[in-house]
């Protein structure tokens, strides 16, 4: 059985407010036990926002991370100093920093890999642009991003991984997947890795991004291959991000 998991990746927004706002409504309103919840804010925040959800259910997670352990990486944040600060999770392979800050394959590898070095689960991201969906590429192209990460990791390390399908077409634009589209590609990926292990395969944990919110997320999640969600926008608000928390439960 897999136990659900609902992330909430803030992006470059919130405030110390939002972070205190969030510590309030969650130790007041309860969540289901059933559901692994995570916050995700920027890391100016992560500090305040481990303080603030001491008497909350909700983890923490970081956006991103370098693969360096250490040195002379300005700007960089890596593994270690993540895990110093009480992070659980960390996103690698973000569509956004695939094509903004152009993150290729190998380097999502690296940073996964520094991620499981420093004891953080990797929330691996994969999805299609909407010419690749176009062009009848999707399956190829979010099992190539799969691939490469998965097909290089040990056994003991495949296990670890959470994998969020999110297409790019869908991540901030208002246009979600159907929970049809979203189960094809998910199923597709469950597969993929029962080619390596059936059993693993059962256990991996997958998660749906783009434009989930409060009135779709339990129609998403009730799909038997979606095990969470990564929500950009309305994990945003407090009401909202808790909404979608119960349709978890
Ligand atoms: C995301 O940033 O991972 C995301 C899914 O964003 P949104 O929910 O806003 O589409």
């Amino acid at each position: 059985m897999r136990r659900p998991l609902i992330a909430g990746n803030w992006k470059m927004n919130g405030s110390t407010a939002l972070v205190k706002a969030f510590g309030e409504a969650f130790s007041a309103a309860k969540l289901p036990a059933s559901v692994d919840v995570v916050v995700i804010p920027p890391f100016p925040y992560l500090e305040a926002a481990r303080q603030a959800f001491n008497d909350t259910p909700l983890k923490l997670g970081a956006q991103t991370l370098n693969p360096q352990h250490s040195g002379a990486h300005t700007g960089e944040v890596s593994g270690g100093m993540l895990q110093e600060f009480g992070v659980e999770y960390v996103l690698v392979g973000h569509s956004e920093r695939r094509q903004l800050y152009r993150e290729n394959d190998e380097q999502v590898f690296d940073r996964l890999m520094a991620a499981l070095a420093s004891g953080l689960t990797p929330i691996l991201c994969v999805g299609e642009t909407l010419e690749e969906r176009d062009a009848d590429r999707t399956m190829e192209v979010v099992l190539r991003q799969v691939g490469y990460v998965m097909a290089r990791l040990e056994t003991a390390h495949r296990t670890k991984v959470i994998i969020a399908y999110e297409p790019v077409w869908a991540i901030g634009t208002g246009r979600t997947a159907t929970p049809e589209q979203a189960q094809e590609v998910m199923a597709g990926i469950r597969a993929y890795q029962a080619s390596f292990d059936i059993a693993l395969a059962e256990q991996l944990k997958l998660l749906y991004g783009g434009s989930m919110n409060a009135n779709n997320a339990a129609e998403l999640l009730a799909q038997p291959d979606i095990d969470g969600g990564l929500v950009g926008g309305a994990s945003l608000k407090t009401d909202d991000f808790y909404a979608i928390c119960q349709s978890a439960g």
